[in-house]
């Protein structure tokens, strides 16, 4: 099967062993070119089906879920191989890409064909994370609220925990990251969005980005419907924001 053959392949490779069942990545979809999901590299974005967690604004609805239809792993392959060279990156996004044993494999074999790894992730499994991090050259991870209220965005109880692990790890870590935070004003009052920057900033954190819903994907209507002010924080929050870490950015 070839599928073992190529985990034979990475395994020698990468001088590490591999999960056999490694093929077995549910991806959902590309993005063959983007400038955007991983900072200052041309890079892919290869989105995995799952996830753990119901954020009222999930954007990628269909992506939660597990896949109905069979991968085509060897599809992912010369997409990979014919793209070495050319883009400096691959990101793995999703759903919750981490959620997935054979994750790590596939990080293994980009970074065989030369690319640097990035990954997108909600940071609900802080083991897997921890795995995951010595793969990693960027990690974009998303802080729903203030770690004591992520349930309210979504809709696990306590889920926060998790969460702050995680951003514990990838702060002790030394990867390069981000935190990002969606803003939706039913959702996070500025109130709120100053303290997860006050929790963020306690743990060292330099780098924080807001980002403004995206009404597209969301099958929440009563968020859909709601006209996102422009900008989407006050200039007051953006100067407290401004204040407490070395790089800010609003993306509208
Ligand atoms: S963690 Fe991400 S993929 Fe999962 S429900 Fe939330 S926004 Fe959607």
């Amino acid at each position: 099967m070839r599928g073992n053959a190529l985990a034979n392949l990475v395994e020698k490779r990468s001088s590490v062993s591999v999960d056999k069942n490694w093929c077995r990545l549910p991806v959902g979809g590309i993005t063959p070119f983007t400038t955007i999901d991983f900072p200052n590299r041309l890079a892919a974005v290869i989105y995995t089906h799952g996830c753990s967690w119901s954020c009222r604004y999930c954007h990628n609805a269909e992506l939660r879920g597990s896949s109905d239809h069979p991968f085509d792993f060897e599809k992912l392959i010369q997409f990979l191989e014919d793209r070495k060279g050319k883009l400096d990156g691959v990101v793995f996004s999703g759903g919750e890409p981490s959620i997935h044993d054979s994750l790590s494999t596939w990080m293994r074999y980009a970074k065989t064909l030369g690319y640097e790894v990035g990954l997108h992730t909600s940071g609900m499994f802080p083991e897997r994370l921890k795995n995951l991090l010595p793969l990693c050259d960027w990690v974009g991870m998303d802080i729903k609220a203030p770690f004591n209220n992520y349930d309210k965005v979504t809709l696990v109880e306590e889920s926060g925990i998790e969460a702050k692990k995680s951003a514990r790890l990838l702060l002790d870590s030394g990867v390069d990251y981000e935190f990002r935070t969606t803003v939706h004003p039913n959702l996070l009052s500025e109130n709120d969005i100053k303290n997860i920057a006050r929790e963020l900033e306690e743990m060292g954190a330099k780098r924080f980005v807001i980002q403004a819903f995206q009404p597209e994907g969301c099958e929440d209507e009563e968020l859909s419907q709601v006209k996102m002010p422009v900008p989407i924080i006050s200039e007051e929050l953006y100067h407290f924001l401004d204040c407490k870490f070395d790089f800010v950015d609003v993306r509208q």
